[in-house]
């Protein structure tokens, strides 16, 4: 499908009985800020909207106590899923509520280049940084009226997916919608300092996974490890572990950060990348997807088990990366 800002704005504004809208399990800065700048703007228009999420620790600072769902049973009778953010390769990351059950109107916002899923409407823009940017248009397109309270879930959602304006996925139109937020009223110094803070479980949990640092072929690879027994040592959390991939990635020279999630059964990774190695090659050749400079998969192995098969995926994108080098530089 080709649906624009246009369509998707008409087609929730002709849906007028309740609205869900559900986000990627685990959710993210993108994710929550999506849905909440969309469920408060849905909201000024009159609309009953339901918004099933499990907002992680850190991100709990955003929310207004209740204004988030717990996740749903089943769908209020008449209502349309507006799906954000979520890469739909892989629908059982959708979360919140049992959508391959619902049999009527889904409508798919997202910036993932892996999304192949068709939807009722919906836009799928891989050159936009986060999803809350269409988000933004489309609330423009609804002609709500914008407020603080709006525009700070989606600066929150624009902020996190470009690292705070440092990937490469920034654009002139990145400002130009940073600035459209911020003249709105969105609390970008505030949400910087929330998002800044760290309980003390993450600093006694990462003291631990620094003794699992690797440096691979020759420091163009980290990789680190954690798994369950760690976290209990330390009264960790899994999102505890959340922001160390890119503080690996900040490694001199690294040009792949790998932080592996070992859960036992199945192993999470986390990746993010630099200098033409792109991690999604790594995650989709590990079964799973994201973006060229940020992506992960899950794999239903052991650690033990996959392990070599990670080592191929990533000594083969690091010889086509490679490849591509000579390329350009001969060209
Ligand atoms: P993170 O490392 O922050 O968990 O994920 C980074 C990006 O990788 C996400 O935005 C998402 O696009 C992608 N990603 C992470 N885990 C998975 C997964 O298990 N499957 C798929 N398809 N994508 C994932
Ligand atoms: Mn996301
Ligand atoms: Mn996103």
């Amino acid at each position: 499908y080709t649906a624009d800002v246009q369509t998707v704005a008409a087609t929730l504004l002709a849906h007028t009985g309740p609205l869900v809208l559900l986000a990627h399990e685990n959710p993210d800065g993108d994710a929550l800020g999506s849905v909440l700048g969309l469920a408060r703007a849905l909201r000024a228009l009159g609309r009953e909207v339901h918004a099933p999420m499990a907002v992680p620790r850190y991100l709990r600072f955003m929310p207004a106590p209740g204004e988030l769902d717990d996740a749903l049973a089943a769908f209020p009778v008449g209502s349309m899923a507006v799906v954000l953010d979520v890469d739909n390769n892989d629908p059982s990351r959708v979360a919140g509520a049992p959508l391959a059950d619902f049999a009527g109107d889904v409508v798919n916002i997202d910036h993932h280049g892996t999304n192949r899923r068709r939807f009722t409407a919906g836009i799928v823009d891989p050159s936009r940084p986060a999803t809350a940017m269409i988000v933004a248009d489309v609330i423009d397109e609804m002609g709500v009226t914008w407020s603080e309270a709006i525009a700070t879930p989606l600066m929150l959602g624009l902020n996190t997916d470009t690292g705070s304006f440092r990937f490469s996925s920034v654009t002139p139109e990145t400002f130009e919608c940073a600035g459209r937020l911020l003249a709105h009223g969105a609390r970008l110094a505030w949400l910087n300092d929330e998002l800044g803070q760290h309980p003390q479980t993450y600093y006694a949990l990462l003291r631990e996974v620094l003794s699992t640092l690797e440096f691979l072929h020759g420091g163009r690879v980290v990789l680190a490890r954690v798994d369950s027994a760690m976290l209990e040592r330390t009264a960790a959390t899994w999102e505890d572990v959340e922001s160390y991939v890119s503080m690996l990635r900040a490694a001199e020279g690294a040009r792949l950060a790998v932080m592996v999630k070992d859960f036992g059964p199945q192993v999470k990774l986390s990746m993010r990348s630099r200098s033409g190695v792109s991690a999604q090659n790594v995650a989709v050749a590990m079964g799973g997807g994201g973006h060229v400079p940020a992506a992960g998969a899950t794999v239903s192995e052991p650690y033990e088990v996959m392990r070599p098969r990670l080592d191929e995926a990533i000594r083969a994108e690091l010889e086509r990366a490679d490849a591509g080098a000579e390329t350009s530089a001969s060209a």
